[in-house]
């Protein structure tokens, strides 16, 4: 064998890499391959904070490689169609890819493996470079995929894990291989001002800072919005910079509860690729209907905007918001308590919020999110799915002296807690020195009973057929 293409997706990385490992060990030279997919910007998925992230992981992909004696090629266009002229440009035998599980990466690795096979070159694709556990690795009796975390978990605890390949020394790529300029994240419009960094290098660091200094910390602190105190891995965990098979074995030879903690995490991230592998149309459609007639009218209109904005009048929820906005990312009990507001307190269809999340989150990622909002809208694998978050209890609990609400709403600055979580409670001179600041958009008593009508399927719209209902289902509950 003396040429193999890498194919570079979501796993933008030198140490820890089954492809390329594979590739060098099959082949005298390699092409490490990046396309630029069409489809992926005609889907509406390349957001500008994902591009510029992806930006910088590409540079810093290619300056590792070089190091090596090596270097990065980058095409644009039909995916299949670029890696097929690079397999005919260097007469390559092979070609590696790390296995994806969304409808889109699907239909890209079935065109591929066609394309490829009229050329007579192999396509081989390497599960757990982006999970610990491949989807379909671990099942109930029943179904071909679990549908709940904890028995999920627990297997997925239990499996045989493969040991984190090193980086390799040196890269040989054939000479004569023509690559694109690499975009440069300067040139990209439209990012947030607080974008983290993104490559290799950086992602690498910042495991090491947390593993020594944060992981010890994550059970008691993970849901403390003000200490900001979880690992921020996702964008690198997204793009690949980081092997979630080495996250996880390093996190465990630290061991303790932390550890666990965080581990536990991880699984989720498997969990729900394992649940979009078997399901692909939950990135778009209902897991499990609950034959929601979602607001429509020109109201819930406003109602989103005000949320997306940052403007709801409930303080926690704003912050967020902007947080997102700022940052590209928003803390998880965030990224909760804002989706439970939208889907439940106002009763807003989880798609609509899920496509803004994808616009900005630079962790943005069809499986975790559209899974997520699933789940907290309760259409999805949550078994108590009529679940309400109270963003005022809630707040007062992560957020007890108010430190993240007043970092992200500065007209709040100087409102005292418990206060800055109900401004609207204030009086006289102290709510006027905040009248920038937007009063409640809903009651949420008024929110709660909207909800439960609905769900309830006492909506005073005429609905559609409505299935039968589990006598099992759990009564509407607001959590505090
Ligand atoms: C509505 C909503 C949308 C979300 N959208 C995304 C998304 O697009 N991309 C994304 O990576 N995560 C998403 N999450 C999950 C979670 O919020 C983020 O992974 C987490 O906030 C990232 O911060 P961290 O790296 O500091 O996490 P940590 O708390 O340090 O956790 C470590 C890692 O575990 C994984 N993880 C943690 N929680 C979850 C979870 N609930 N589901 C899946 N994986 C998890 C992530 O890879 C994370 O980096 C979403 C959650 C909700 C409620």
């Amino acid at each position: 064998m003396t040429v193999s293409v890498v194919l570079f997706t979501c796993d933008l990385r030198l140490h820890d890499h089954p492809p390329l490992h594979t590739a060098l060990e099959r082949s005298r030279e390699v092409v490490p391959l990046f396309v630029r997919d069409r489809a992926v910007d005609a889907a509406g998925f390349a957001a500008p904070n994902r591009l510029a992230f992806l930006a910088d992981c590409l540079a810093d992909l290619d300056a590792g490689l070089r190091e090596r004696g090596g270097r990065l090629v980058l095409r644009s266009g039909n995916l299949a169609d670029e890696v097929g002229k690079v397999v005919t440009e260097t007469g390559a035998q092979e070609v590696h890819l790390a296995a994806d599980h969304s409808a889109h990466a699907r239909r890209r690795e079935e065109q591929l493996g066609a394309l490829l096979q009229t050329l007579g070159c192999r396509l081989t694709v390497h599960d757990t470079v982006n999970t610990v556990v491949a989807p379909g690795t671990v099942t109930p009796a029943s179904s071909d995929h679990f549908a709940v975390f904890t028995p999920y978990h627990r297997h997925w605890a239990q499996q045989p894990m493969r040991t984190p390949l090193s980086a390799p020394r040196t890269v040989r790529v054939p000479e004569g291989v023509g690559s694109e300029p690499l975009p440069v994240r300067g040139y990209i419009t439209g990012v947030s001002p607080a974008l983290a960094a993104g490559g290799e290098w950086p992602a690498r660091e910042q495991l090491s800072a947390w593993l020594r200094s944060g992981l010890g910390e994550y059970e008691d602190g993970h849901d403390d919005l003000g200490g900001d105190r979880t690992s921020r891995l996702s964008p690198h965990l997204h793009f690949g910079t980081l092997s979630p098979v080495e996250c996880v074995q390093r996190a465990l030879r630290k061991g303790g509860a932390g550890a666990e903690a965080f581990v536990r995490q991880l699984a989720w991230r498997d969990f729900h690729r394992q649940v979009l592998a078997a399901r692909p149309d939950a990135a778009k459609r209902n897991y499990r209907s609950q034959h929601d007639r979602w607001r429509t009218s020109v109201s819930a209109r406003r109602d989103f905007e005000a949320w997306q904005e940052g403007r709801t009048g409930y303080p926690v929820i704003d912050a967020a918001m902007r947080q997102l906005r700022h940052e590209g990312w928003m803390h998880n009990r965030g990224r909760l308590l804002t989706a439970s507001f939208l889907t439940k307190t106002l009763y807003v269809d989880w798609r609509v919020g899920a496509e803004y999340f994808l616009s900005l989150l630079v962790d943005g990622d069809v499986a975790n999110n559209q899974l997520n909002w699933q789940w907290m809208a309760g259409t999805g694998t949550d078994s108590r799915p009529n679940r309400v978050l109270n963003p005022v209890t809630q707040a007062k609990r992560y957020d007890p002296d108010g430190v993240y609400t007043r970092r992200w709403v500065p007209e709040l600055a100087d409102v005292a807690a418990p206060f800055v979580h109900e401004p609207w409670k204030l009086q006289g001179l102290e709510r006027a020195a905040i009248d920038d600041y937007p009063d409640p958009i809903v009651d949420l008593a008024d929110g709660l009973a909207r909800f439960k009508r609905a769900r309830a399927g006492r909506d005073d719209a005429p609905r559609p057929a409505l299935g039968p209902r589990s006598c099992s289902e759990p009564a509407i509950c607001e959590v505090p």
